[in-house]
């Protein structure tokens, strides 16, 4: 198994200019500051509110950085890129908080285009989708919340489930890959419930539907296990993302405000440790679980190459792959796609505003914790000082 150095940084930045690396040590240092990134979003998001003409500026800063492209056919020079370094596309039309159904139409239509693209690219094989962008976010609550729907939910509900079927049909017959992602708590029983029904019905030996699970919840080392035993009863191929979650600060201030235990682990490391327990389990039942190791974490990353290496799998091996966002951890990306491994970037495209949350998100991502430098400052300060010599 070749061992792979997570901080050759000539590698991870082998294909960005010395101009990209600057402009995203600008972007990066801005974001290391808390008041800069909670004054900067809200001034973001009034301004494109009231359509003031800032679309420009968000394109040229922080969409270029995270983000492939306002269509398919602009973010093709990006996918290509990472296509020389053997690193696929998670391609992610990226609008999200839709309420009607003309929108959740609107956005099938979008994820079919985007698999007739990936059809025809090698370069592409999964597609990414949010659930909350098909569904009513209220219905998805409901269903979670083990209420009775009335007749028009349950057509509503049907309607959903099928707009969704249609796109996992077509991505089985084009040999793709779906990840359908992990959200707040309080609508993921929907979203499990339709992903296991999918997954029954395209998993055929082939990772088609791939359900997102995230270990920093309370309890879903065991969800994790009960996947498995529900692929196992219904002979099908158990296909999960593992991630730790993007929702902490709100799943624990609703917890709190509607006085209820938080779903979330009290401490990062029983979220570090519930992770790597997650994968430990994946790697063990390789074959019957295919697992996408979606972290930024580079111990987690580390973990699967041990992990794989103990267990005699290749790097390569197809039921294993790792993925990371665009635009961050590319000492992650590109130093296990040279040592082989299986490696995904997900890439989000769509119009700027659409994408405003997500880049949101981003950005308190990358926000300083207790005055340290940002993770990715880090490594891009680090390849600056090595390209100075
Ligand atoms: C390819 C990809 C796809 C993703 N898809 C999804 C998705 O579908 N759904 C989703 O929710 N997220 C998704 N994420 C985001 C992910 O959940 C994390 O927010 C992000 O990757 C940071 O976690 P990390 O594994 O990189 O680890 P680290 O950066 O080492 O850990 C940070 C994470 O640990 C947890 N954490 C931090 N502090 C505490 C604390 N005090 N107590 C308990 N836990 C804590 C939080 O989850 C936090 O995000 C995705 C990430 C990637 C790379």
């Amino acid at each position: 198994m070749p061992q792979v150095d997570f901080s050759d940084t000539q590698i991870a930045f082998a294909d960005k200019s010395d101009a990209a690396l600057k402009r995203s040590n600008l972007l990066f240092s801005l974001m290391n500051y808390p008041i800069l990134v909670k004054i900067g979003t809200r001034l973001a998001t009034l301004a494109l509110q009231l359509r003031l003409p800032v679309e420009g500026l968000v394109k040229a800063t922080i969409y270029r950085q995270f983000c492939g492209g306002e269509n398919i056919e602009e973010a093709r020079s990006v996918i290509d890129k990472l296509g020389e370094s053997n690193i696929k596309t998670i391609l992610d039309y990226g609008v999200e908080g839709k309420e009607s159904e003309a929108d959740f139409d609107r956005t099938a239509a979008y994820l079919s285009q985007t698999l007739e693209y990936a059809k025809e690219d090698e370069d592409i094989h999964i597609i990414s989708t949010k659930l909350s962008g098909l569904f009513r976010f209220g219905l998805l609550e409901k269903v979670s919340s083990g209420a009775a729907l009335t007749n028009v939910e349950k057509e509503e509900y049907e309607r959903g489930k099928a707009r969704v079927g249609r796109i996992c049909k077509a991505a089985f017959e084009s040999g793709i890959g779906v990840h359908v992602d992990a959200e707040h708590s309080w609508i993921q029983g929907a979203i499990d419930e339709v992903a296991w029904e999918m997954s029954r019905q395209y998993n055929k030996g082939v990772p088609t539907v791939i359900n997102a699970v995230q270990l920093y919840r309370k309890g879903r080392l065991q969800f994790l296990k009960d996947s498995l035993q529900h692929a196992r009863d219904n002979g099908y191929l158990c296909a999960v993302k593992l991630v730790r979650g993007a929702y902490m600060e709100k799943e624990r201030s609703r917890a709190h405000a509607m006085g209820y235990p938080s779903p979330i682990h009290e401490s990062l490391e029983e979220t570090h440790r519930a992770y790597n327990e997650g994968l430990q389990f994946c790697i063990e039942h390789i074959g019957e679980v295919y697992v996408c190791n979606a972290t930024h974490n580079e111990e987690s990353c580390r973990l699967q190459t041990e992990l794989m290496e103990s267990k005699g799998l290749s790097p390569g091996h197809p039921m294993v792959a790792t993925a990371q966002l665009y635009g961050m951890s590319d000492n992650l990306s590109y130093n296990m796609a040279k040592a082989g491994f299986n490696v995904e970037k997900y890439l989000p495209y769509g119009p700027v505003r659409e994408v405003l949350p997500y880049l949101i998100r981003r950005t308190q991502e990358n926000t300083s914790v207790e005055g340290q430098m940002s993770r990715e400052l880090n490594l891009i300060r680090k390849e600056l000082r090595r390209r100075r010599g």
